[in-house]
């Protein structure tokens, strides 16, 4: 179910519980300001979601709330992720789901990073 992107934060969610080592990750990168990890539900070859630590429902949350170390580390994280994959000479894909008409099931801001084989196009025309 999509989430209310506009709602407070919810310590209970499955990002946070990662954050805190509850429940188990595939990290593959950790600064100060944010964390990397594999997609359990894998959509292409490289699926890496990287989340801020600090505590951000969507990317609309972080962009009102966050100071600019924080953006700045968690920008710089996930471009460094992708350089570590070998992604920029093939090309890859971000996707940041923001509250419900941009289905987003997870109420953590998480950067979808998606590589390894060629996208389509981006929203299928009706
Ligand atoms: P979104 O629709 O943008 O909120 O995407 C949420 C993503 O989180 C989906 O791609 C899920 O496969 C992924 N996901 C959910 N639970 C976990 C988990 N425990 N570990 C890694 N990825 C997860």
């Amino acid at each position: 179910m999509p989430i209310d992107a506009t709602a407070p934060y919810d310590d209970q969610n499955i990002f946070a519980k990662i954050l805190r080592d509850e429940i188990p990750s595939k990290k593959v990168y950790e600064n100060e300001f944010a964390l990397a990890f594999h997609d359990i539900n894998p959509q292409a070859p490289i699926h890496i979601l990287v989340i801020p630590k600090g505590r951000y429902v969507s990317w609309d949350d972080f962009t009102t709330t966050a100071d600019d170390a924080e953006i700045a580390g968690f920008i710089r994280a996930v471009g460094h992720v992708a350089r570590e994959q070998g992604l920029p000479a093939p090309g890859y894909r971000l996707l940041a789901n923001i509250g419900g008409h941009g289905h987003q099931e997870v109420p953590h801001l998480h950067i979808h990073i998606f590589g390894g084989r060629q996208m389509r196009e981006m929203i299928p025309r009706s």
